[in-house]
């Protein structure tokens, strides 16, 4: 039987990875199957369940429900536990593995695709989500000056930030104080693109030379990338860190890491 893998999110049509792991697949010659499953809001315990009694060997976990993967999870990874959100798990028996691969892969798409080094650089991080967390250790780890962290509900963001108090320089910033703030590096990691809609972030926020990453991708240019292209930033979409996150999940079920390039570069062709 082919092995089967799956994403489950809520909404989840939109996702990409079936494709990346078809080509990964490919690539490597590892046989699989990679489907896509629409959890109900109240139904995500019984859709893994339900999903791994049909032969399921593995699954990525999307919005909303990284915080509940977490919590399915039988045994978690270091960076998992840090984040306190799974992306991805991994069935062995009655044993679910959870894993976070998201940080690994924003950091490798900022730094090595995009050629932004974080060391020494003011970030700021937007959104207090299972995104949001999956990826703060990973930034941190790249020495950042400061990372800011800022939400719509600000209480989140405090319980974020008390959570990675001794992980490195990170400060939860009220949204009303951004605009007299400045930042190398501004991430979007609420799900506000979803709806095309702008998560507060003020323009004076974007400089000259700033890169201005969008975790959302295959909206074309968001609201976000539009308002910081405008103030002169670079932008980025989050299809980089989808395909460097999908990689890393792979290499968790099947023990060989893909090449990217060429997977980025068809999957970026495909969405213009
Ligand atoms: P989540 O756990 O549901 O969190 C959503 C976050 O967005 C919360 O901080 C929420 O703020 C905020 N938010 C939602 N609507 C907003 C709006 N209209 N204005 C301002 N803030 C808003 O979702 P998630 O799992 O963190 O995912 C967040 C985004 O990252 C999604 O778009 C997802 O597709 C993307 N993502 C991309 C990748 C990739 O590989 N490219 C990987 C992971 C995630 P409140 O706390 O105030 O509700």
């Amino acid at each position: 039987m082919t092995p089967r893998f799956a994403v489950i999110g809520n909404p989840v049509a939109h996702s990409r990875s079936p494709e990346i792991h078809a080509a990964f697949s490919e690539q490597t010659g590892i046989r699989l199957s990679y489907e896509r499953l629409l959890a109900p809001l109240d139904g995500f315990r019984a859709c893994v369940f339900a999903f791994r009694s049909g032969g399921g060997c593995g699954a990525n976990v999307t919005l909303p429900f990284k915080l509940e993967g977490f919590d399915i999870a039988t045994q978690v990874s270091e960076r998992a536990r840090q984040a306190g959100a799974v992306n991805t798990l991994k069935f062995s028996g009655l044993e679910i593995l959870g894993e976070n691969t998201d940080g690994a892969g924003l950091v490798r798409d900022i730094r090595d695709n995009l050629g932004f080094p974080l060391e020494g650089k003011r970030v700021l991080l937007v959104g207090a989500g299972g995104a949001a967390r999956g990826v703060i250790a990973p930034l941190l780890a790249e020495r950042p000056e400061v990372i800011a962290l800022s939400n719509r509900t600000f209480s989140r963001a405090e319980q974020v930030a008390t959570q990675f108090r001794d992980a490195g320089n990170l400060i939860a910033v009220p949204l009303a104080e951004l605009p007299s703030l400045h930042f190398d590096i501004i991430i979007n990691a609420t799900s506000a693109s979803l709806d095309s809609s702008l998560p507060v972030v003020p323009r004076g926020a974007f400089g000259q030379g700033s890169l201005a990453y969008d975790m959302m991708y295959g909206k074309g240019l968001t609201p976000f990338m539009q308002m910081a292209q405008q103030a002169g930033a670079k932008v980025a979409d989050g299809l980089g860190m989808l395909v460097e996150q999908a990689a890393e999940s792979f290499m968790i079920w099947h023990g060989i890491r893909p090449r990217t390039d060429s997977v980025l570069a068809k999957l970026r062709q495909s969405c213009n």
